[in-house]
């Protein structure tokens, strides 16, 4: 893959994000630093990062997200306040096992989202 300027700008973005930014979010970063950028490269560059491997796309239904994590991970959405978070692998290893040895298929890359509400916002709804 050919690396242009304004695909290193956003890959260092998304690789100094910890929180799974949308595009519009990087977008913005990115304009501090390439001023005349468009949305519309953001999104081209993100998914053919996201298509190389060197970055990971999260679809939740209403939004895209970007990942630097490549590792076996799993994540969660909080529908109230957008977070994405990640977890570990090992609340689904039991699951992968399972499915591996029961109906015989090889799994070899899984993309797991749980949707909810947070422990943050679950808080903040009881001291209302
Ligand atoms: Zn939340
Ligand atoms: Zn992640």
């Amino acid at each position: 893959m050919k690396y242009s300027k304004q695909r290193e700008i956003i890959l260092q973005i998304v690789q100094n994000s910890m929180d799974h930014p949308t595009a519009d979010k990087i977008y913005e970063k990115a304009r501090m630093e390439l001023p005349n950028i468009s949305l519309g490269t953001v999104y081209r560059n993100l998914n053919q990062l996201a298509e190389a491997g060197t970055i990971r796309k999260i679809s939740t239904g209403t939004s895209d997200r970007f990942d630097k994590t490549l590792k076996d991970h799993c994540h969660f959405h909080c529908t109230k306040c957008e977070k994405i978070i990640d977890l570990p692998v090992v609340y689904v290893a039991q699951l992968k096992e399972d499915l591996m040895r029961k109906e015989g298929h090889k799994i070899e890359y899984e993309e797991i989202l749980f949707t909810g509400i947070c422990k943050e916002c679950l808080e903040e709804r009881k001291e209302d």
